[in-house]
């Protein structure tokens, strides 16, 4: 017999979003479950935060934990074409709030988030995966096989989707539409960049903010 559990709020990935949504619920005191099919650290792409992501997390009460983590530091953003260079300084800005923000690798940054949530009392449950869903007026039961293989069901009153890229809810739903847009591809990669600011053709590098450079044949 299949095990049927309740929650207020059922949240499906705890990346960011999904962390950090629960987070903020559970300040509330509203009952929240995350389910989240892998196990952290793991990896993901999305490095770059912007300082309104400071606000977000200062909310969430994460603020504190993502700046003992010691993340690459960052006040703005570079730009580079052909020889020509520009570059902003985010604490420049007319609106209140955070100026400077991080550039993190997102393993540990959604470890650091996800940890943090737990530690406010946020139930995670790792290596449980959604695999159907049945959405009624009231509420959601979703059935979900955990790290043993083992089938549960939870009635949920609501159902946040925060699986990113897994777009769980639409695939599960069948609401996928095929874009209109032009497909586009991304190439991902580390790398060491070796720049020497020592040199003095170099001295103007600022390790500070993120470097975009147009390949020179765009
Ligand atoms: C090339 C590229 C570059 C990018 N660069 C940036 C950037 O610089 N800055 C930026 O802010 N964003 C960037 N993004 C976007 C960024 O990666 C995403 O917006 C972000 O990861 C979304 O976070 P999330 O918390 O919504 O989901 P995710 O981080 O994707 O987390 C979703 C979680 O759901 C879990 N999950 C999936 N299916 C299930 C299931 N069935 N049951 C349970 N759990 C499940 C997954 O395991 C995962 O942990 C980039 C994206 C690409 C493709």
């Amino acid at each position: 017999m299949i095990t049927i559990q309740r929650t207020q709020v059922a949240i499906i990935g705890a990346g960011p979003s999904g962390t950090v949504a629960a987070a903020l619920l559970h300040q509330q005191g509203i009952d929240v479950v995350v389910l989240e099919k892998n196990l952290f650290p793991r990896f993901s792409i999305g490095e770059s935060l912007l300082p309104a992501c400071m606000e977000v997390l200062k909310k969430a009460n994460m603020e504190a934990a993502v700046n003992a983590a010691s993340f690459q530091f960052k006040d703005g953003a570079a730009f580079r074409r052909n020889g020509a260079y520009t570059c902003f300084n985010f604490t420049e800005k007319f609106t209140a709030g955070a100026g400077t923000t991080f550039q993190v690798q997102r393993a540990q940054f959604d470890k650091v988030l996800a940890d943090e949530a737990a530690t406010q009392g946020v139930e995670i449950r790792y290596q449980h995966t959604l695999t159907a869903i049945d959405m009624a007026d009231d509420t959601s039961t979703l059935t979900v096989v955990d790290a043993d293989l083992q089938t549960y069901q939870i009635e949920a009153d609501f159902v946040l989707d925060a699986s990113g890229f897994g777009r769980v809810l639409p695939r599960l739903l069948s609401l996928e539409e095929p874009s209109c847009l032009p497909a586009r591809k991304a190439i991902f990669t580390h790398v060491v960049d070796h720049i020497d600011t020592t040199v003095p053709a170099n001295s103007d590098y600022d390790r500070n903010k993120i470097l975009i450079s147009v390949h020179p044949r765009e």
